[in-house]
């Protein structure tokens, strides 16, 4: 599908989705002890058993405040790399920015769910052989465990992180590190849960305020068909804590037919998760 900007509300928020492009990951990975029999048809597959996800950033907008919520997968991928993951570059988050009328150097916050290249990739950009923040004047928030991941993540994790997707923040002092839940602006809270990795965290909008709540789901939820429970990805580091916090998590939207936004969903940037006999069902927004 291609990018439309499509805007929704959270209180006083006002949050639209991006577009950073596209990729491909091996439909087991992505789905891990469901059986392929039932995602093939959720997600098809191709020839070599990947499956094309989204990589969609978020914009929110509340007074002078313009916050990008992750950030996507970005440009510094060399081709050997880049055809592995088939990274499209159909869309990028700044042309997407400025076709909703924003410049990059308006940005004043970045949060971020966690430091994953293919969400945290796009912080940093080359600028004249050098590598510098995409945005230049906004302060960046990513839970401070993740942060030590991307500069140490030893042999195990090394797969998902690169140091230089965050090393030239900190040079610049433009990066914080979080911990637990912090409110970074007003009505926009950040929930460290781990599981699918050490830091991982849910995003809110509104929570507990008059009008709807919105809730980033990052990769505790990376596709809108993830919305059992059970369905751990095998990329995740911590299965029951992965399991016990989405348990936690989908109860708490779905009691609160919170709005949800997907990074991975290749058809729906905002939904709702509500509950359908003793599983959850989605309903799309848009
Ligand atoms: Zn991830």
């Amino acid at each position: 599908m291609s990018w439309k900007p499509q805007t929704i509300r959270a209180g006083e928020w006002a949050i639209t989705a991006l577009s950073d492009g596209h990729m491909r990951l091996d439909g087991g990975s992505m789905w891990g002890v469901v059986p392929a029999t039932m995602w093939r048809k959720l997600t098809p597959p191709d020839e070599d058993n990947t499956i094309r996800l989204a990589l969609r950033p978020f914009l929110a907008t509340r007074g002078d405040a313009k916050v990008v919520i992750e950030v996507g997968v970005g440009d510094r991928w060399e081709p050997k790399w880049r055809a592995i993951y088939k990274i499209e570059r159909d869309q990028t988050l700044e042309r997407t920015l400025r076709a909703v009328g924003v410049a990059p150097e308006e940005i004043t916050h970045v949060v971020a769910s966690h430091c994953h290249w293919d969400h945290f990739g796009a912080a940093v950009i080359e600028r004249d052989g050098k590598l510098a923040p995409q945005f230049a004047k906004a302060v960046h928030f990513a839970p401070a465990i993740e942060i030590e991941m991307a500069k140490h993540p030893g042999h195990a994790r090394s797969g998902s992180y690169r140091a230089e997707d965050v090393t030239p923040l900190e040079r610049a002092g433009l990066l914080t590190g979080y911990a637990d839940t912090i409110e970074i602006l007003p009505g926009l809270r950040a929930h460290v849960l781990g599981g699918h990795s050490d830091g991982v965290a849910v995003i809110t909008l509104n929570e507990g305020g008059n009008g709807d709540t919105a809730i980033f789901w990052s990769d505790v939820v990376p596709t809108t068909h993830h919305i059992q429970p059970a369905y751990v990805m095998a990329y995740d580091l911590d299965v029951v804590k992965s399991f016990d916090q989405r348990s936690e998590w989908l109860r708490r939207a779905a009691d609160g037919a919170w709005i949800g936004m997907f990074y991975h969903d290749e058809d729906h940037a905002f939904g709702r998760i509500k509950r359908a006999g003793k599983r959850y069902a989605f309903e799309a927004i848009g």
